[in-house]
C-alpha cells in the first residue's frame, strides 16, 4: 500500500481488465483514501470519511431506536485479559499488535492493541451486571481496530480500520439469539436498502466462524470478479465469555447465573465494497439514498457575458427551488474549465444526476439531465422537475440493486458433482451452492484443492429438509452451502 501509482488519461485502468489495479486507482483517483507511512494503513480523506459518517448516521439511528447506548472502551487491552479466553486469544494471535515498552521502559505487562473489545468489555461487564434488572445491557461503540495484515487493501483490509461493535448481555440464549438476528437484519438492511447491493446473509460454518462464538452470521457481497467480500458480522456467543470473565446475575427467583451474549460489527470495509460493486470505468457511482450531492446543476458557459449572467440567474433559481423541496445540490459555475474537463470530475465524484443548463434550456423551459449510473439523457419539463428528478433518483437507487442482484445470480452456480466444481473453478471465480456433509475434512479438501472456503450457509436453507450427498464423501449432505474465494 505504500507503493506509489501513475495513471493514465482518465487515470483508470479498466473494471473488467484489472479489477484489483482499477480499484486502487480510484480509491485514490475519487480522494476517498490515500496511502500512508505507516505500511498497511491508509489515510481516510474528507470524501471517504464522509460517506462513513453516512453509514454511521443511518445504523446509529436504529441501534437506538432499540435502547443501544453507546460509550467507550480503551485501546489498550491487557494481554493477561486478552489470554482469558482460549479460542479468542488462537483465532486472534497471529494478527496482534502488542505494545511492549511505553514510557521509556519495558512494561511489566504488555498490551494489546484492541483487535476487537470482548475481553476488556466483559471483565467490565462483570462489575456492571448483578441482578436480573440489570439485564438486558446494550451497549456499542464506534472505534479504531488493529489487526496486523500481512496483504492489505484500502478500506478492503487494512492493518487499523474503523467499524462500530455492538454487545448485548441478556438474561436467556433466545433474547441473545434473537438480538444476533436482529443484528443481521439491520446490516442486510442496510447493504440493500442504502447501498442498493444484494447481499448473502446466512451462517458461518464451525471454522469460520468469530474465535470464541457459540454462531456467527454474516453478510457476503458478491464482487463483480466472482469473488467474496465478508461485509458484516453478527456472533451469539451463548455463556462462553459469561463464563470466562465470571458475568453473573440473580435471575428473579434470586438464582445466580450466567448471561447470554452477542456482538456484532459493520466496518470501513463497507465502502470497499460499495465501490467495487458499483464502480465503473468512469469512476464511482454512489446510491441517491446515501449521496451528496444528489444532483449536480452545470451551468454552460456562453460567449456573451450578458448571456452568461443570465445562464447563472437562472441556475441559481433551479438550485435554490432543488434545495427547498429536500434534494443535496450542488451548483458548479467553474466557467474557466471546458464542459468536458467538468462532466469526467462529476461522473467520478459520482454525483448520482446531473442537470445542465445553457440558453437553449432557458428558451425551451426544458432541463436536459444526464443519469451517472447507465448514462441516460433526456429532457425534462422545468415545472415539473422536482418531482421527475425524485421519480429519476429513485429509478437510479432501484436499478443499481438490480443490476447488483445480477451479478450475483450470474455469479452463483449451483453444483451436484466436485469434478464439476473444480472444473468451473479452474476457468473462473465465481461462488458455488453444493451439498456438503458438514464435515470439517471435506472443507478442508475443497479449500486445498481450489482456494475456495465455506462462506455461509443461507439464512432461507437453514431449515431446508437435506438432500442430495456431500460433493466430497458422498455421505447425505446436511444443507447446500455457499463456498467461494475471499477477496
Ligand atoms: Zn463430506
Amino acid at each position: 500500500m505504500t507503493q506509489k501509482k501513475s495513471f493514465g488519461k482518465r487515470g483508470l485502468t479498466k473494471k473488467s481488465e484489472n479489477i484489483s489495479q482499477w480499484y486502487n486507482d480510484l480509491i485514490l483517483r475519487s480522494k476517498l483514501a490515500d496511502y500512508s507511512e505507516v505500511k498497511g494503513s491508509m489515510i481516510i480523506r474528507p470524501d471517504g470519511y464522509a460517506l462513513w459518517e453516512k453509514v454511521q448516521s443511518i445504523l446509529d439511528q436504529w441501534f437506538k431506536e432499540d435502547g443501544v447506548k453507546n460509550c467507550y472502551f480503551p485501546l489498550l487491552i491487557p494481554y493477561y485479559l486478552f489470554k482469558k479466553e482460549k479460542d479468542h486469544l488462537k483465532g486472534f494471535s497471529p494478527e496482534l499488535a502488542v505494545v511492549t515498552h511505553a514510557g521509556g521502559e519495558k512494561l511489566a505487562e504488555p498490551y494489546v492493541l484492541r483487535p476487537t473489545s470482548e475481553t476488556i468489555m466483559y471483565k467490565t461487564f462483570a462489575n456492571w451486571i448483578h441482578s436480573h434488572r440489570d439485564l438486558p445491557l446494550k451497549i456499542n461503540q464506534w472505534c479504531n481496530v488493529v489487526r496486523w495484515e500481512k496483504r492489505t487493501y484500502p478500506f478492503l483490509r487494512t492493518t487499523e480500520f474503523l467499524w462500530q461493535e455492538g454487545h448485548t448481555v441478556h438474561q436467556t440464549e433466545e433474547e441473545a439469539v434473537e438480538m444476533t438476528l436482529k443484528a443481521l437484519d439491520w446490516y442486510q438492511k442496510f447493504y440493500e436498502e442504502y447501498f442498493a447491493i444484494s447481499v448473502y446473509a446466512g451462517i458461518k460454518s464451525d471454522q469460520e466462524k468469530f474465535a470464541g462464538a457459540k454462531t456467527t452470521y454474516s453478510i457476503e457481497l458478491v464482487i463483480p470478479n466472482g469473488k467474496a467480500l465478508q461485509a458484516a458480522t453478527s456472533h451469539n456467543l451463548s455463556d462462553n465469555f459469561a463464563k470466562v470473565f465470571n458475568i453473573t446475575f440473580l435471575d428473579n427467583q434470586e438464582k445466580k447465573r450466567h448471561p447470554f451474549q452477542t456482538s456484532w460489527g459493520l466496518s470501513t470495509r463497507s465502502i470497499g465494497g460499495l465501490v467495487l460493486v458499483h464502480g465503473d470505468d468512469s469512476g464511482l457511482i454512489i446510491p441517491p439514498k446515501i449521496a451528496d450531492p444528489q444532483i449536480v446543476i452545470i451551468a454552460l458557459s456562453d460567449k456573451q457575458e450578458k448571456q452568461v449572467k443570465i445562464i447563472q440567474a437562472y441556475a441559481a433559481k433551479i438550485h435554490q427551488n432543488l434545495e427547498e423541496q429536500g434534494f443535496k445540490v450542488i451548483l458548479d459555475l467553474d466557467f474557466r474549465h471546458s464542459l468536458g474537463y467538468r462532466i469526467n470530475e462529476w461522473e467520478l465524484k459520482c454525483v448520482p444526476l446531473r442537470l445542465e443548463i445553457g440558453q437553449n434550456e432557458i428558451k425551451d423551459k426544458k432541463i436536459k439531465f444526464v443519469r451517472r449510473d447507465d448514462f441516460t439523457k433526456g429532457f425534462i419539463a422545468e415545472n415539473k422537475l422536482a418531482s421527475e428528478v425524485g421519480k429519476i433518483l429513485d429509478n437510479i437507487q432501484k436499478d443499481i440493486f438490480i443490476k447488483s442482484e445480477k451479478i450475483k445470480n450470474d455469479l452463483t452456480i449451483e453444483v451436484e458433482d466436485y469434478q464439476e466444481f473444480k472444473k468451473i473453478v479452474k476457468d473462473r471465480k465465481v461462488f458455488i451452492r453444493a451439498g456438503w456433509c458438514e464435515n470439517e475434512k471435506c472443507e478442508n479438501k475443497i479449500k486445498e484443492e481450489t482456494k475456495l472456503t465455506t462462506r455461509v450457509l443461507e439464512m432461507q436453507r437453514i431449515k431446508e429438509k437435506p438432500k442430495g450427498k456431500c460433493i466430497i464423501c458422498h455421505q447425505p449432505a446436511k444443507h447446500k452451502w455457499l463456498f467461494a474465494q475471499s477477496y
